[in-house]
């Protein structure tokens, strides 16, 4: 395990490379541990840890993910527009894909029943569709790249893009000891961590950003998140750290600067009715 720091200039700041195992409540605070047996403490914890992409069980598909099989329009759409694409099993995607590129095909493969309206609209868009269930991709070894989809009945269907419609699920197994609430997604896309628009989880001491609570972001919401929850952590740290102050003053009298009510008690006890101007006054015992 590689560590980093102290960045001068910024206190104490420390980067492990590792992979975090488990993270639990000690005490106020956290402990943090790796596979490889690092323990770190932590005041609060911000989860960042992303998702898994539950990919189609078709063999070979999994080995092509990001490169010819995609799943994000808004991703890499413009780099495959005017390309041969298959869609597997998403008549959504199927209509995401078709605003960029005329030859798409889709491939129902066993999902759910297209409607007549489904039909219709596919027919009036030109979207192609095969029926069948789709047993492999066909790979050119040589070039690297897909260029088919073989259904199991044995048929071929050239394609140069196959998309797909993962399931998205946050990566927060390892985390089952803190409480955390992993909610379905509203559009039923997959599976997140519940957490408010700070990111803050519900649970005290922990936040999470960027896919491990919200599925759909993309890089620039995922930053964006981090960022909100940093300034959420900061602040509560800040008021945390207040209340402990003021808690240490009151532990220890005298120890910090002036306090009125402190100082009359001390004029009280020392000088009694012989503080200047009040001699002869009335006064508690
Ligand atoms: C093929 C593909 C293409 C994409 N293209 C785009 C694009 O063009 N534009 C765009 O905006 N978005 C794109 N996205 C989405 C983008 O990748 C995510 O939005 C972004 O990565 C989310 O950032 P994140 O920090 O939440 O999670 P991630 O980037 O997934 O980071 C999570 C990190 O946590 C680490 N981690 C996980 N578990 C542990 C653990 N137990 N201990 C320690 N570390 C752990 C992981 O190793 C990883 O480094 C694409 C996604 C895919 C799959």
């Amino acid at each position: 395990m590689d560590r980093i720091g102290p960045v001068s200039g910024l206190g104490m700041r420390t980067c492990l490379a590792g992979r975090v195992a488990q993270v639990h409540r000690d005490g106020e605070e956290f402990s943090v541990v790796t596979e490889d047996w690092q323990r770190v403490r932590a005041r609060r914890v911000l989860v960042t840890t992303g998702l898994v992409d539950e990919l189609p069980d078709v063999p070979g598909l999994a080995a092509r993910w990001g490169r010819d099989v995609l799943h994000c329009v808004y991703c890499h759409g413009w780099e495959v527009r005017d390309r041969a694409i298959g869609v597997l099993g998403s008549f959504h995607q199927a209509l995401l894909f078709r605003q960029l590129s005329e030859d798409v095909t889709l491939f129902p493969h066993g999902g759910a029943e297209l409607t007549e309206e489904q039909w219709e609209q596919l027919a009036g868009l030109g979207v192609g569709v095969v029926e069948g269930q789709v047993g492999a991709l066909v790979i050119d070894e040589g070039q690297d790249r897909l260029t088919g989809v073989r259904l199991v009945s044995g048929v071929t269907v050239p394609v140069q893009e196959l998309v797909v419609a993962p399931r998205f699920v946050a990566r927060a197994g390892f985390l089952d000891g803190l409480g955390l609430t992993v909610q379905e997604h509203p559009m039923g896309l997959g599976e997140q961590v519940k957490a408010d628009g700070s990111g803050f989880t519900g649970v005290a001491g922990v936040w999470a950003a960027g896919n491990v609570s919200d599925v759909l972001a993309g890089v620039p919401q995922a930053m964006a998140a981090g960022v909100g929850a940093a300034v959420a952590i900061n602040r509560n740290l800040l008021l945390d750290d207040a209340g402990r102050a003021a808690e240490s003053r009151t532990a220890v009298p005298g120890s910090g600067a002036f306090r009125g009510a402190m100082e009359a008690e001390v004029s009280r006890r020392v000088l009694g009715t012989r503080v200047h101007g009040l001699e002869g006054l009335p006064h508690e015992g």
